[in-house]
């Protein structure tokens, strides 16, 4: 792609490191900005400094969030007992959508997936142990999605935690193996969370 401007090459370039976001959809969107009012782009990019700077991770269960402790943690009608296993932030948005977890969330920040260099030290999963070792947590629900990084993750999170006498269920498969939890509708998702199994069941053709 040839640019008769070195700052319109730049703003393609960073533009196009977004995912899904090729070299045309780059140029596409970076020309649209240019022909915006230069507010709309002001806005937009202190949106997205203002995003950066100050966003923080729940203390409790890493979700993001604008403070300290995140909105569902702080909720007094929350139940704390119960605490539903997440991949990130958009499982947490997914679940919520259903209304009908009334418990809290643990967001592990990925999948233990060695093939692309995470092990299990990168994602939340000691907060998580420590949480069913103070005693306060009752159930523990795996809600990953159904690949094998997924099960690897349930399966390496069970064995920390199963001595400490906690119930481990997992949500019901009405979501078809390997789809993320984000893409199931609310209708499903919401079932597969009232239809939760014995996470041992889950587990049978390990
Ligand atoms: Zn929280």
């Amino acid at each position: 792609m040839e640019f008769s401007s070195k700052l319109l090459e730049r703003a393609v370039n960073e533009m196009a490191q977004l995912p899904g976001i090729g070299k045309r959809t780059a140029l596409r969107l970076v020309l649209h900005l240019l022909k915006q009012p230069k507010e709309q782009t002001e806005l937009f990019a202190s949106a997205l400094l203002k995003m950066r700077e100050e966003i923080k991770f729940c203390r409790e269960c890493h979700n993001i969030s604008d403070v300290d402790v995140c909105e569902i943690c702080a909720n007094p009608s929350r139940d704390t007992s119960v605490v539903c296993v997440v991949e990130d932030i958009r499982d947490v948005m997914a679940l919520e959508n259903t209304g009908i977890f009334k418990g809290l969330y643990h967001v592990l920040g990925g999948k233990i997936s060695p093939i692309d260099g995470v092990g299990p030290s990168q994602l939340n999963i000691n907060s998580l142990v420590d949480k069913v070792k103070s005693g306060r947590v009752k159930e523990v629900i795996f809600a990953l999605s159904s690949t094998m990084e997924g099960d690897t993750t349930n399966f390496y999170i069970y064995k920390q935690i199963k001595e400490y006498g906690v119930t481990t269920s997992a949500i019901a498969r009405g979501i078809a193996i390997g789809d993320e939890l984000e893409y199931a509708d609310e209708v499903t998702l919401g079932r597969s969370l009232l239809h939760r199994i014995p996470f041992e069941n889950s587990i049978k053709n390990m």
